[in-house]
Order: structure tokens, then C-alpha cells, then sequence
């Protein structure tokens, strides 16, 4: 038997649709864990926050991680499940597992269906996390998103569809948890009870962890703009004057600009804003292939490459880094990208 920490968020795990025209994050971890058969595992619940995970901000971001890590340093604690909103769980998930120090697991989870509709997806979502983040086989697995039956790292997976309801992919699923049932086996009244195998078919990709998050990360903005036909450097500019202490290009295909995007990118730089390459296409990495305002002329002139990263993800590691180093060092960059 394993000790779970069980830590909310909000999200339409704990939403609701009664209380306004939308739904909205109303539940508490106490409400959500009545309904959970949580298996073998002592869990305890504990809210950090009951909402949308659309309305995070970096403050947030910061007081889950620390939340996170406390309950990670309990020694009666085995593992950690986080409950999230669907929207930026991937921006969560991520800037935990870049700060995460400890062989126990945490499991971020949610639902694409609130707890009061038809065909909700959050108890057995819950329940799988729960069996994930007490399995030892997750040990040292960094920090996993459990959802639809399927485990996948934090790094790489993303939101792909809004309303299925298994909606992440990205680098794929390392495993997947399956329910055996066993009719009336433990009271034999005939009511149904499983048991949850947790199997892993592959280790996520792991990093030096980076520190947790302090007060400057609230700040630090850094802004995202889209190259597309025509784009002009309007909206670049725009961030750059609103304060943005780094900017993240996601160019067309292996991370191309335009001249106007090039032009404003070697001026930005000079001026001492960090100006990431990330691409707007779903899979595959940023590469020097094209010249002529292309990829090729934007790493030239000093922006970074963010790889094969997500430009959602990108945009979190570059803001940890800038709230905690001067000048992001090319190695800790190469490590994550
Ligand atoms: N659709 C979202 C969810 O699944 C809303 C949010 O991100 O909070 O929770």
C-alpha cells in the first residue's frame, strides 16, 4: 500500500454546469476523492486552487510547484497526483518535471467531461492517476500525465483535440493502466471491484533538474508570435514594448520566418530580449534547412533553438530560465530542447 498525496487545481475535473451559462471549477478535492475507489492506496486530498486552468498565470504556476515539492519532501508521502485543467496542463506537467529532484512520481491528471454530464471521464482518470502515482514502477519516471488510460511524460505531450476524450499526444504514451475486474470478490454481494496494473514500455527522457521557480518567475514575461503569409513584426514589437524579456518566433515549417520577422528579431536581441525558434507544426524539430529569412538566418543571428519542444513548453523554459540566469547557458538549453 502506497501513501498518495492527492493536490487540486480545479479544471472540469471539479467543474460545474448548473452554476452559470459555462461550466465553472466548483469542487473540492473532498468532493472529487467521495466518489474515487483509490485501490489499495491511502490517499489524502489537499485544494491548492479550484479553477480553469485557462485562467493560470505564472504566480500560480510557481505556488503549484511548491506545493508539489512539499509534498514530495514528506517522507510518509510515496507519490503526488495533481488534478488540472485540460487547457494548459501541458504548461504545468512540464514546469514540474523541469524542477523535479525526487525518484517519487507525480501525475497530473483531468477530465475533458465534468463530473455532471454524461460519459464523465475525472473518476476513472483520477482513479488510474492514483494507481500510477502509488505504483514503484513509476519511480523515477519524472512527472507523467495520466489520462483515457494512457501514461505519458510531461515533456513533449501536449493538448491535441479539445473536447476527446483522450485529448494529449505529442511524444506518445510510456504506459497505460488497465482495470481487471473481479465480480464481487471482496464482499461477495455481487458488486464489482478492480484492480489496477500499471505498465511502462518506455523511460522518459530526463534532465538535470533546474531550480524550483522564485518571486521573479511571476514576472517574467515572454511572450509568443506566429509567422504566417504576410506576417509583419506589428505584434512582435508590440510584446517587446509591453516588457517581454523573451520572445518565442514560432515560425512556418522547421522554424521559418520572414524578413521583417529577421529584421525585428536582430534588433530585439540587440537590445537584450531572448528570442526563441519554436515551429508552429505539431511534430519534428527546428533545423537551420532555409536561408532568406528562413530558420538558417534567425539561428545566425543568435536566437535559440527550442528544438523539438512545444512551443507551449518552450515558452515555460525560457521563462524559468530568464527569471533565474542572466544569460541562458547553451548547455542547460541542449539538455531540455
Ligand atoms: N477544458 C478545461 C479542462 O479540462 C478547462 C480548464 O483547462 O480548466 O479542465
Amino acid at each position: 500500500m502506497a501513501r498518495v498525496i492527492v493536490l487540486a487545481t480545479g479544471g472540469t475535473i471539479a467543474s460545474t454546469r448548473s452554476s452559470s451559462p459555462g461550466a465553472t471549477a466548483t469542487e473540492s478535492i473532498e468532493a472529487l476523492l467521495q466518489s474515487v475507489d483509490s485501490g489499495e492506496h491511502e490517499v489524502v486530498g489537499k485544494d491548492i486552487l479550484t479553477t480553469g486552468s485557462y485562467l493560470l498565470n505564472h504566480r500560480d504556476l510557481r505556488i503549484i510547484a511548491h506545493t508539489v515539492a512539499e509534498a514530495l519532501e514528506d517522507a510518509s508521502c510515496d507519490g503526488v497526483v495533481l488534478t488540472h485543467g485540460t487547457d494548459t496542463l501541458e504548461e504545468t506537467a512540464y514546469l514540474l518535471d523541469l524542477v523535479h529532484s525526487s525518484s517519487k512520481p507525480v501525475v497530473v491528471t483531468g477530465a475533458q467531461r465534468t463530473p455532471d454530464s454524461v460519459g464523465h471521464d475525472g473518476e476513472l482518470n483520477l482513479q488510474d492517476a492514483i494507481a500510477v502515482a502509488g505504483s514503484p514502477e513509476s519511480s523515477g519516471r519524472g512527472v507523467l500525465i495520466t489520462f483515457a488510460g494512457c501514461v505519458y511524460p510531461a515533456r513533449g505531450t501536449v493538448k491535441l483535440h479539445t473536447t476527446n476524450p483522450s485529448p494529449f499526444g505529442g511524444v506518445g504514451a510510456c504506459g497505460y493502466v488497465a482495470d481487471t475486474p473481479s465480480v464481487g470478490a471482496a464482499d461477495g454481494n455481487g458488486s464489482s471491484h478492480s484492480t489496477k496494473h500499471v505498465h511502462f514500455h518506455a523511460f522518459p527522457r530526463r534532465a538535470q533538474p533546474l531550480a524550483l521557480p522564485d518571486e521573479k518567475f511571476d514576472a517574467t514575461r515572454v511572450d509568443v508570435i506566429v509567422s504566417h503569409p504576410g506576417a509583419d513584426a506589428t505584434a512582435a514589437q508590440a510584446c517587446a514594448d509591453a516588457g517581454a524579456k523573451g520572445i518565442i518566433v514560432l515560425g512556418t515549417g522547421a522554424g521559418n520566418g520572414n524578413h521583417a520577422l529577421l529584421l525585428w528579431a536582430r534588433q530585439a536581441m540587440e537590445s537584450g530580449i531572448t528570442v526563441g525558434l519554436a515551429t508552429r507544426v505539431p511534430h519534428g524539430s527546428v533545423l537551420p534547412l532555409y536561408g532568406n529569412g528562413g530558420a538558417s538566418d534567425f539561428l545566425d543571428a543568435g536566437a535559440l533553438s527550442m528544438g523539438s519542444l512545444p512551443w507551449s513548453q518552450a515558452r515555460i523554459l525560457l521563462a524559468l530560465l530568464l527569471s533565474q540566469q542572466q544569460v541562458i547557458s547553451s548547455d542547460v538549453l541542449a539538455e531540455h530542447i
